[in-house]
């Protein structure tokens, strides 16, 4: 193999650390040519000093002159600002481009990485949720290798045919199966979830995640939002993909074909599984991952969702049916009310109330433009934020 040239974007969060663990472990295949963060200006600068990329970049001037001092002495140039994200997701000298930012700022450098023509691996999920039209068709028109980070895409990625296509009856393909943990309270009394605390949501049994997404987890938007993911990355419509939840969280996904065979992906819940997957294919690395051992896991069990537990899942479905804006409307009003719960500024249930509120108001519209997707994020967000100010009042 090549040597590769990355830029991780987000390389100060669980998946960037993931990322450069696995990265550390190959050095004759990876280097590293740019890494980028936000606040964790101290963890960059000692990635920086690990990792010696050409460029290091961070949101704004004064934490890029805090980076600077840090890295008085070492050959990397510190840039700073939107525009810097987008231009070392996209330099000639990388072909590798991770996007693991959170959130919808994630979005316009994963653009500009596919637009540049890149390996994009994709973490962000965010990117195909608000815009998954546009980023798909940037990756066709600039020639871009899409492969998914997200665990359950990994998986179905890899129990796809080779050389898919995008057209699941061509392949003999009846329907991807998400698996979902269930997350900290698949099993609690419901009629006790009116109190659940930030504390309990963000344990997640199985995976140790940023807060916003364990929050996801436990609600199971998470899983409504990777049903979004998957019908951009597989073509895959609504009724062709299910969610089935398995608690031991060793399968990471399905696909099931037209004579009844279901290939699944298996390994420990451990995302350096598929960023190594991903950083290496079509070949394979070490990742630093225990191996699987079955026996003494012994069982591994499935149950189907319930959608009176989890509301947010059912709501997923909804704004993907509606199409259009709703998807982006769906992603902003559950950002507004997670950050919300987070901040105890609303329980628990009313997450799920809010989302649906929002999307009550502002239905679908359209998507014909980034802007109008910009537009229906910033109304949704509104919408959401005057939805949660009546709880607080
Ligand atoms: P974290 O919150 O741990 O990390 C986010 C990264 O993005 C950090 O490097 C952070 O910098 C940076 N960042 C945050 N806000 C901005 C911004 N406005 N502009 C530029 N950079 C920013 O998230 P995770 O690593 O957990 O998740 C990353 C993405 O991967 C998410 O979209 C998530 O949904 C997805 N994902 C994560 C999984 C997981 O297991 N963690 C599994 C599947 C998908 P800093 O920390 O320095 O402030
Ligand atoms: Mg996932």
């Amino acid at each position: 193999m090549n040597l590769r040239n990355l830029t991780i974007l987000g390389a100060t969060g669980t998946i960037g650390v993931n990322t450069l663990d696995v990265v550390a472990r190959h050095p004759d295949r990876f280097r590293v040519v740019a890494l980028t963060g936000q606040n964790q200006i101290e963890k960059l600068a000692e990635q920086c000093r690990q990792f010696r990329p050409r460029y290091a970049v961070v949101l704004d001037g004064d934490k890029a002159q805090a980076l600077r001092t840090l890295l008085a002495g070492l050959d990397t140039e510190v840039l700073y600002g939107v525009e810097a994200l987008n231009r070392v997701a996209s330099l000639p000298e990388v072909d590798t481009v991770m996007a693991a930012i959170v959130g919808a700022a994630g979005l316009e450098p994963a653009l500009a990485a596919a637009r540049a023509g890149k390996r994009v691996l994709l973490a962000n999920k965010e990117t195909l949720v608000m815009a998954g039209h546009f980023f798909m068709q940037a990756v066709k028109d600039g020639g871009a290798t899409l492969l998914p980070i997200d665990s359950e895409h990994n998986a179905v990625f890899q129990s796809m045919p080779d050389a898919y296509t995008g057209d699941l009856a061509a392949h003999g393909v009846r329907r991807v199966l998400l698996t979902a943990s269930g997350g900290p309270f698949r099993t609690r009394d419901i009629d006790t979830l009116a109190r659940v605390t930030p504390e309990e949501a963000v344990a997640h049994p199985n995976w140790v995640m940023g807060r916003k997404i364990s929050v996801d987890s436990a609600t199971m938007m998470n899983k409504g939002l990777e049903v979004i993911e998957a019908h951009w990355l597989f073509n895959a419509r609504p009724d062709q993909i299910d969610v089935v939840i398995h608690p031991q969280s060793i399968v990471h996904s399905m696909v099931e074909y037209q004579d009844g065979s279901v290939l699944a992906q298996l390994s420990s819940p451990d995302m350096r599984t598929p960023i190594a997957h991903a950083l290496a294919y079509p070949e394979r690395v070490t990742a630093g991952v225990p191996w699987l051992d079955l026996p003494r896991i012994g069982t591994l069990t499935f149950e189907a969702p319930d959608t009176r537990r989890f509301p947010c899942l059912a709501l997923a479905y909804r704004a993907l049916e509606a199409g259009g804006a709703a998807p982006a409307v769906l992603n902003a009003a559950n950002e507004e009310a997670v950050d919300a719960f987070l901040n105890h500024r609303i329980p628990y249930l009313a997450i799920a109330e809010v989302i649906a509120a929002t999307l009550d108001r502002l239905g679908g519209g359209p998507a014909d433009s980034l802007a109008a997707l910009r537009a229906s994020d910033a109304a949704a967000r509104a919408a959401a934020r005057e939805l949660i100010a009546r709880h607080t009042a």
